[in-house]
Formats: structure tokens, C-alpha cells, sequence
């Protein structure tokens, strides 16, 4: 159940600081809890431990099945305590409760498809000539920095701790200081589960301090961050002084595309999840909308008949569709895109403003917006603006908009309506998007390779591929000839 108080997990230890912060209910804009605020010191006491852990614990050495055995554990606690998980992130984030059910589920399942995963994830035989064998053998890279944005907090926990721990790595996770709970209580279960002292550790504590600190570390093998593109650029390049790996889980301007041969029900339905889920504060949202002119006007007619339907309010009301924003701060970013486009000249065809809700006067609402009347040159075409807020613009040909589409530095999702299945593959393979959804409002499950192009960042999560960007490959070259060999011959 919440507590009032949450502190940090260190070498398997709640640890307690002389600094707090205040995490929000946001919906209410009412304190929620306080947390153990993380200094410097504190995120060099969760490397060392994650260090310890690594090169002298034994969590690396099980064999692959006990891992997995344990990474099904956390699954099945995870799962015993499912409402509590749910309530506490709708508490601390906002959303919708039928977001948070479904993301807390996929957590859930990631646990459980690492699990399988890591048993069958095995090295290779080479060809190699006769007299040598060849092998890989896969090992973990190490102590492992993952930092986590607030938007999806405990997915994104999952999303970076289970491929780690299955790969047999240490980590420290650096929760957004917005949404810290679920990530303390996931390093709980873990512990709760069997996972040795020190193999996660959790620090909650402003980016640019215990962020940048675990990024420059020495003893830090590699970095996995989801979060803003402007900090990946700044991650990356601090992380290059000690070549750690990295992988960026990044921003994004998804474009959504309408053919004239869609199926208009699935296509209207589908785009309005595709922007107004989790509030729109999607990494992956689809927020520029292109629809074929044959069909415009129909399409949006129909799109912000549904749009006003949307239920905004208690987040915890199993109806609500829309929650709340995640702050102040971003409600104001999100309106100044809006401001701008409106000033830039084009149209607010729905929403635009600030929504008051009854019994949430205090918190952060915005109401579903559709900008109409844009040109790809406006700020809140080529930016992401992380909120409920689509922009829709009209096309002829379909050469044309796969140009227009890829006319953005971001490169992470991608959605297409049509009845055509020759078009849907050929403009699938033409769009420069780690994810292409075809007539499909859904673009993550476990096992789908997840992950961006361009500006959206590199590396995917989410699949069977992810185990390597937590492993190393070791190539292991051995002679068993009958005679030595004496290559310089004296
Ligand atoms: P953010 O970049 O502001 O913060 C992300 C995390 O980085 C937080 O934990 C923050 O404390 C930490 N951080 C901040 N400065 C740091 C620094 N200098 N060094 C190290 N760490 C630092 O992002 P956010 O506002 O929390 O999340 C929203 C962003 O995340 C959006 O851009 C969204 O598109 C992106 N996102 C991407 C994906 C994906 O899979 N591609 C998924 C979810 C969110």
C-alpha cells in the first residue's frame, strides 16, 4: 500500500538521505509522498554495490535457468501485487487507469518473456579451419546505468532491468524524479524475488546530478536511457570519455497516415488512441496526422466527433480515457506549442486550451486538440510536443507523403490505413521508422523489436535482440592439431 515516505535501495538496503523531494498526484496537484532525495555519494555507493555485485556476487554465475527462475518470480509477485502497482502509478503519473493496467500487464510479461528468452540465447560455432575451433561465448557487459523518463514508469523500468538481469548484469536505475515509486518498489520485488544484494539498486535524485554522475563513471559499463533526444545527445557524448555502451530510447513525431481505401472505422479509431493514449505522452504517439484529400473531410468530421467523446477526468474512473498532465510545467510547454501554431496561422479545430475538472481543480488538464491548416515548417509540426495534441495535414499521392513523413529528424513510429496490402508494404519499407503499424493501433508487446531512427535514437528494447546490448561476445579460438604450430618458423 503507499507509504508516505520512499527511500532509496542500495546493496539490498533501504537507505534514507538528509535531503527529500515531493512526488505529485498530478491529477489533484496534491503532494503524494516523499522520496529519499540521491546526492553524489549515494550514486557512487549504488556503483560500488552494483560493482561488488558483479565482479565478486554470484547472480551472474547461476546457471541461465535459476535467472530465468527468478525473473519469473518477480513476474509472479509483480502480479500478486498488480492493484497495488496500479493505483500507486495512477496516483504518481495520472493516467488513465486502463493505461496503467496495461502497462503494468506488459511489465509484467517482460519479466516473464526474459525469462524464456535468455534460456535459448546462446553463442555460436564457427567455421573455422580444420585443427581450430571457434566459439562465442556470451557474457554480461557488466554494471549497467539505466535511466528512466516519467511518462511510462514502471514499463520502462521493466523495459531496461529484465533483459539486464536475464543477461546476469548489475544495474543502477535512475527513476525520473516525477515518478519514482514503481521503480523503488520494483527493486523491492526484485529483492523480495531472489535477486542477491547489490545486483539492483535504485536511486532517485535530480538528472543532472546522479544522472550525469552514473553516465561519466568509471565503473559503469554501459548506459540505457529512454528520454528526451537534447539529454541522449548529452548521454552519448559524456558516455564516449569511457566508451561505454549506449542505447537511446529517444523522442519522436510519428506520422500517421490515412489512405483514400482505408477502412474508415478502424483508421478513425485507431488514430485517435494513436495520439490521445497516455495522454499523449507518448514517446511514440502519432502526432502528425496525414489524410488523403479524397477523404479529408469525412475523416476529420468523424475524428473530432469521437475526439469530444473521449472521457478527461478521474484517472481512477474505469470510463476515463484521457488523464491528466504530468505537470505544470509540461501543461505550459504543451499550450505554448499550441500558441505558436495558432500564431504561425493555423487553425485550433478542437480543444486548445486548459480543461477545468470537477474534484481535480488543482490539477494539470488539457483538453484533445487537433490542429488543422499547418505547414511542415511550424514548430509544433516538427517538434515533439508530448501532449494531446495532433497536428493533420492533407496529401495527394503516396510518393508525396512518404517524403513528407520521413521530413522530420525523428524516426520512431510510423502508422498506415489502407486496404491495399501492396501499398501498406511499400510505403512500410520506405518510412524511416524503427516501428511501422499497419492498420494497427498497438506498437509494443513483448518481443517486437522496439526503438528508433534518425533523432529517435539507436538500439532496440523490448526483443530477443536486446539480450546483446547487455552481453558481450567473447570469440574463443583454440588448436587441437597433433603439432605445434611455429608460425615465425625458428
Ligand atoms: P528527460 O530527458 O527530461 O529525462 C529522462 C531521464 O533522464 C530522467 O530520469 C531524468 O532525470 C534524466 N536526466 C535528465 N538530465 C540528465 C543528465 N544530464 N544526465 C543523465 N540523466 C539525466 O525525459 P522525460 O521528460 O522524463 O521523458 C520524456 C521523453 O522521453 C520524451 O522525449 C519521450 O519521447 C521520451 N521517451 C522515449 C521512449 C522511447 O522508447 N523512444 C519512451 C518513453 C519516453
Amino acid at each position: 500500500m503507499k507509504r508516505d515516505h520512499y527511500r532509496m535501495v542500495i546493496n539490498g538496503e533501504r537507505v534514507d538521505s538528509d535531503e527529500t523531494f515531493e512526488t505529485f498526484n498530478p491529477a489533484k496537484g496534491e503532494i503524494l509522498a516523499t522520496v529519499a532525495k540521491a546526492s553524489r555519494e549515494h550514486a557512487e555507493k549504488a556503483v560500488q554495490a552494483a560493482r561488488h555485485a558483479f565482479d565478486h556476487g554470484k547472480w551472474r554465475k547461476y546457471p541461465v535457468g535459476k535467472r530465468a527462475r527468478v525473473l519469473n518470480q518477480i513476474a509472479a509477485i509483480m502480479r500478486e501485487r498488480f492493484q497495488e502497482l496500479v493505483e500507486i502509478e495512477v496516483l504518481n503519473s495520472g493516467k488513465a487507469i486502463s493505461a496503467a493496467q496495461a502497462q503494468i500487464n506488459q511489465a509484467i510479461e517482460d519479466f516473464e518473456f526474459y525469462a524464456g528468452a535468455i534460456v535459448g540465447h546462446r553463442g555460436t560455432v564457427n567455421n573455422v579451419p580444420n585443427g581450430f575451433l571457434n566459439y562465442t561465448q556470451k557474457e554480461p557487459v557488466g554494471v549497467c546505468a539505466q535511466i528512466i523518463p516519467w511518462n511510462y514508469p514502471l514499463m520502462m523500468a521493466a523495459w531496461k532491468v529484465a533483459p539486464a538481469l536475464a543477461a546476469g548484469c548489475s544495474v543502477v536505475v535512475k527513476p525520473a524524479s516525477l515518478t519514482p515509486i514503481t521503480a523503488i518498489l520494483l527493486n523491492e520485488i526484485c529483492h523480495e524475488a531472489g535477486v542477491p544484494e547489490g545486483v539492483v539498486n535504485t536511486v532517485a535524485g535530480a538528472g543532472s546530478v546522479v544522472g550525469d554522475y552514473l553516465v561519466g563513471h568509471e565503473d559503469v559499463n554501459k548506459v540505457a536511457f529512454t528520454g528526451s533526444t537534447p539529454i541522449g545527445k548529452d548521454i552519448m557524448e559524456k558516455a564516449s570519455h569511457t566508451l561505454k555502451r549506449v542505447t537511446l530510447e529517444l523522442g519522436g513525431k510519428s506520422p500517421n497516415l490515412v489512405f483514400a481505401d482505408a477502412d474508415m472505422e478502424a483508421a478513425v479509431a485507431g488514430s485517435l488512441f494513436g495520439i490521445y493514449f497516455n495522454t499523449g505522452q507518448s514517446c511514440e504517439a502519432r502526432s502528425r496526422l496525414f489524410v488523403h484529400e479524397e477523404i479529408y473531410d469525412e475523416f476529420i468530421e468523424e475524428f473530432i466527433t469521437r475526439a469530444k467523446k473521449l472521457q478527461l477526468g478521474d484517472p481512477f474512473d474505469k470510463g476515463t480515457h484521457v488523464g491528466s498532465i504530468i505537470s505544470r510545467d509540461q501543461l505550459e510547454i504543451i499550450d505554448s506549442y499550441v500558441r505558436s501554431a495558432e500564431e504561425e496561422g493555423a487553425t485550433i479545430a478542437l480543444g486548445g486550451k486548459e480543461r477545468r475538472v470537477e474534484g481535480f481543480e488543482n490539477g494539470h488538464w488539457y483538453e484533445p486538440t487537433v490542429i488543422t491548416n499547418v505547414t511542415p515548417d511550424m514548430k509544433a509540426v516538427q517538434e515533439e510536443i508530448f501532449g494531446p495534441v495532433v497536428v493533420v495535414e492533407t496529401f495527394q499521392d503516396e510518393r508525396e507523403v512518404i517524403k513528407r513523413a520521413n521530413d522530420t529528424k525523428f524516426g520512431l513510429g510510423s502508422a498506415i490505413w489502407t486496404k491495399d496490402q501492396g501499398r501498406a508494404t511499400r510505403v512500410a519499407h520506405q518510412l524511416e521508422a524503427g516501428i511501422v503499424m499497419v492498420n494497427c493501433p498497438f506498437s509494443a508487446f513483448p518481443g517486437t523489436p522496439f526503438g528508433g531512427y534518425k533523432e529517435s535514437g539507436f538500439g532496440r528494447e523490448l526483443c530477443v535482440e536486446t539480450l546483446d546490448l547487455y552481453m558481450e561476445d567473447k570469440s574463443i579460438l583454440s588448436y587441437y592439431g597433433p603439432k605445434p604450430i611455429n608460425p615465425f618458423g625458428v
